[in-house]
């Protein structure tokens, strides 16, 4: 059943703390994570080796790297936070702890299905102080990096329009657009898979960059076909898309506006929350 609130307007921490081990990516390497239920207002770093030093995220801590998006804690590198990050703010939580051992979350299967099974199995409730401010457009934001756009409009909801072009057939034109809701998330973007292209991941590999493996953690492109079938959705590619916007949105708070993004990435997110930020302060 159904577990999640109906909306974003309430603040939600967890009921219990989530422990996960993956491999890492990057590393190749054993890391844990460790959610824990906060009543501070936001989401919250720390590392196991200094467990009492909490750092808030913030979106200055941003650093972009081709596959994922890494944060740089108090001169500390945490890398792909967003999909976890996606999860939690995608499913309604406002406060939460992330605790790990490591400097990498693990992509686990490449969406964020993995953390919204957990995140159910334990379960949330109201926090006790009130969520961080959501921010809220009076006039349009836009941002573009090259050919690629954001743009977004005050709106009562949050909307998405996701757009991707690419001149392979196995991917080529997609469009996706939703009205986002702790339930529409779960049900539709979740669980989309990161996708890459084989021959990048070839090069990676070459230069030491993935160690963790790649056809179990994402969904992988030749050109014209899937080298890992099947797809879970047909658009799954513009979906995961989304996904990422949502976990990069995570530094500031899903903003009540109609968002339309074309050829979206880490970089194009991150300087559209940069002006979200202009926006609450
Ligand atoms: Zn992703």
């Amino acid at each position: 059943m159904f577990s999640f609130p109906d909306n974003y307007e309430q603040g939600w921490t967890l009921r219990n703390e989530i422990q996960k081990e993956g491999i890492g990516l990057h590393t190749g390497i054993k890391c844990n994570v460790t959610i824990k239920p906060t009543n501070l207002p936001g989401f919250h770093f720390s590392f196991s080796e200094e467990a009492d030093k909490v750092f808030s995220i913030d979106i200055s801590q941003v650093r972009n790297t081709p596959l994922c998006t890494t944060l740089d804690i108090n001169g500390k590198k945490i890398s792909t936070v967003e999909h976890l990050l996606a999860s939690l703010i995608g499913v309604g939580v406002t406060h939460a702890h992330i605790e790990i051992t490591g400097n990498e979350i693990p992509l686990l299967d490449g969406s964020a299905i993995c953390w919204i099974a957990e995140l159910e199995k334990v379960g949330m409730v109201n926090s006790t102080t009130a969520p961080k401010p959501r921010p809220e457009l009076t006039s349009p934001i836009f941002v573009n990096k090259g050919e690629s756009v954001i743009f977004a409009q005050p709106s009562k909801n949050l909307k998405l329009i996701g757009l991707i072009d690419f001149p392979y057939k196995a991917i080529g034109q997609q469009m996706f657009s939703i009205e986002l809701s702790p339930k529409n998330f779960v049900n539709e973007i979740a669980p989309a898979r990161t996708f890459g292209f084989l021959d990048q991941l070839e090069e990676l590999k070459k230069a030491g960059l993935i160690k963790g493996g790649a056809l179990e953690n994402a969904l992988v492109c030749d050109g014209d076909s899937w080298v890992n079938p099947p797809l879970r959705y047909s658009n799954e590619p513009v979906r995961h898309k989304l996904l990422d916007l949502i976990g990069d949105l995570a530094f500031v708070g899903l903003p009540k506006a109609q968002i339309f993004v074309y050829k979206g990435s880490h970089s194009l997110h991150t300087e559209f929350a940069a002006s979200l930020q202009k926006v609450l302060t």
